[in-house]
């Protein structure tokens, strides 16, 4: 197929040079020149803008930060909208609010255009192995046209609802990751202080109830001191701001999940924005005075 993809950060370069490996003819776009370098020396077509790279696909994905950015490259200036056909697909697999992407579906509406929404979870390691989770809300029609390119970016794709609905269940995943880092940095922390090593914890644990997905990618990396993103802080209070203002919209009390926003909230303050999610730990650390290592 013909791809347009818009925004090559983290996770962007990964899932266009998957889409490549398969054979795929991708144009790319990025307000930075350097990325945009980077994979048309790895064999994409340059796009001179968002809308240049729609004007010559048959399917546009966009990863880019938040519903802000995917309003500006989609509905915007020289966005996608001013280069897509009647017929053509806009797919957003940032993470942003149900809202916004039920918004920009609408804009796309008017002008022909299908649009899905699907978010992805696995972060870089598993955007570079293509095997992201990708959860979609959209028309099961639309859905089926795009699966053969979700499945070079995941291992799983799952149409959970309408427009909005593969937003919801991204929500769910990051408030679901946010208190488990939470809470598997309290734990560490505890048995650091109490002067244990906390890799030998982390192995007694792991396979156990306590054992979990995000346990086995964070713990290494807080007790070996590594907080280089991966996926980060800001990205994560982002994902955890739209959850509580949807929550607030459908009155729905999120109590842990308000606690982690604040966490994060102050780490940004302390100029960690930046760090992998799981530099939470460095937070409960700094109140315990106590580090987390071998
Ligand atoms: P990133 O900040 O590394 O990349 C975003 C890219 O978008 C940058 O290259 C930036 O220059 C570009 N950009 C911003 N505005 C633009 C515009 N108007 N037009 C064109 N390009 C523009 O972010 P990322 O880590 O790749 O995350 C992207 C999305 O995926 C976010 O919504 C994030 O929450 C989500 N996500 C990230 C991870 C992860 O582990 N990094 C995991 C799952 C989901």
């Amino acid at each position: 197929m013909k791809v347009g993809f818009v925004g090559l950060g983290i996770m962007g370069k990964p899932m266009s040079r998957n889409l490549m490996k398969a054979g795929h003819q991708l144009v790319v776009y990025d307000i930075v020149q350097s990325a945009v370098d980077e994979i048309v020396a790895a064999g994409a077509a340059r796009g001179a803008s968002a809308a240049d790279a729609a004007a010559r696909s048959e399917v546009t994905i966009t990863m880019l930060p938040d519903g802000p950015e995917v309003e500006a490259a989609v509905t915007g200036p020289a966005g996608v909208l001013e280069g897509a056909s009647a017929g053509s697909i806009v797919v957003d697999m940032s993470s942003i609010s149900p809202l916004a992407a039920q918004g920009v579906a609408a804009a796309c509406a008017a002008k022909g255009v299908e649009f899905l929404d699907a978010p992805v979870s696995g972060g870089e390691p598993k955007a570079i192995d293509g095997t992201l989770a990708i959860m979609v809300g959209g028309k099961q029609e639309v859905f089926d046209r795009v699966l053969p390119l979700f499945q070079c970016m995941g291992s799983s794709a799952t149409l959970t609802g309408p427009v909005g609905a593969g937003n919801v269940t991204k929500l769910a995943n990051q408030i679901m990751v946010a208190i488990n880092i939470a809470g598997v940095s309290e734990a560490l922390v505890l048995a650091a202080k109490a002067g244990l090593d906390p890799e030998v914890v982390f192995n007694a644990v792991k396979g156990g109830l306590a054992g979990s997905t995000v346990l086995n990618a964070k713990a290494p990396m807080i007790i070996g001191r590594n907080f280089k993103p991966g996926f980060r802080i800001r990205l994560h209070q982002k994902d955890l701001r739209n959850a509580l203002l949807a929550a607030e919209s459908m009155k729905v009390s999120l109590p842990f999940t308000s606690l982690a926003q604040q966490v994060l909230i102050a780490l940004m303050n302390n100029g960690r924005g930046d760090l992998d999610h799981s530099a939470i730990a460095t937070f409960i650390e700094d109140m315990a005075k106590t580090e987390v290592r071998k």
